[in-house]
């Protein structure tokens, strides 16, 4: 499913933190929003999901005009930082809980309880609770529970947190084999240009609340447009 955003415009206290942005994701397209901390990454995705309401402009999913469409009739996944799950509950019930919150039928929730946690390389841990996993397992079944409605579009805002980096790899490689498998159009938010440059089909910068160059990976690195690019992704390379 697609995802238009046209001149969007957020404001707090009377300065826009999200500037004009125009942006089309296509269908089963791995986005990656990049730039640095307070660009208003955060608060574009938190607009795509209906988390925080736009001053201007227009956002459409699948060519449906959704802009003042509630967050839950939306229905995106989202995966945060901390995404807390239900620390009392096991992995198989946390799971369950999402397939409940969504009225997913009982008869089928067990089933696609198996199918997800397979889906992020947790086959066997329903009865694990959050605190016997690592990190990025524990991230692994936020996935899971964003996912467990089958949702037309899938948000990820810096989801590898604080993990160390063989972590971080493992996430990431089955963050890309969900998507693919699924074909699920995807926007992941993140200040690492690494992590972009490892997962992004196309990878938009953003700065001071605009989007300024939307491409490629390669395409960006060897010709940004912009002097902010050009620096940003020459400073660890
Ligand atoms: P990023 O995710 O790129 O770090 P954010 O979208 O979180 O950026 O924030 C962009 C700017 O908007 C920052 O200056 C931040 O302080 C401000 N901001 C974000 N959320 C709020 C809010 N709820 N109220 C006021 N200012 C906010
Ligand atoms: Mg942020």
């Amino acid at each position: 499913m697609s995802i238009t955003l046209d001149q969007i415009t957020k404001r707090y206290q009377g300065s826009p933190v999200v500037n004009d942005v125009s942006l089309e994701v296509t269908e089963g397209e791995f986005y990656v929003l990049l730039g640095p901390s307070g660009s208003g990454k955060s608060t574009l995705l938190r607009s795509i999901a209906g988390l925080t309401g736009i001053d201007h402009g227009r956002i459409a999913l699948h060519g449906n005009d959704v802009t003042r469409v509630s967050a839950r009739q939306r229905g995106v996944g989202l995966v945060f930082q901390n995404y807390a799950l239900f620390r009392h509950m096991t992995v198989g019930e946390n799971i369950e809980f999402a397939l409940r919150v969504r009225h997913v039928k009982a008869a089928e929730r067990r089933a696609r309880r198996r199918e997800l946690l397979r889906l992020v390389a947790l086959e066997g841990m329903d009865d694990r609770l959050p605190t016997q996993l690592s990190g990025g397992q524990q991230q692994r079944v936020a996935v899971a529970r964003a996912l467990a409605h089958k949702p037309p579009v899938l948000l990820l805002d810096e989801p590898f947190g604080a993990l160390d980096a063989k972590i971080r790899e493992e996430l990431r490689r089955t963050i890309r084999q969900v998507q693919r498998e699924l074909n699920i159009t995807t926007v992941l938010v993140t200040h690492d240009q690494e992590e972009a440059f490892a997962l992004a089909d196309r990878i938009g910068v953003m700065n001071l609340g605009r989007l300024l160059e939307s491409g490629k990976p390669d395409e960006l690195y060897a010709r940004p447009a912009t002097r902010f690019v050009a620096t940003f992704l020459g400073a660890a390379n």
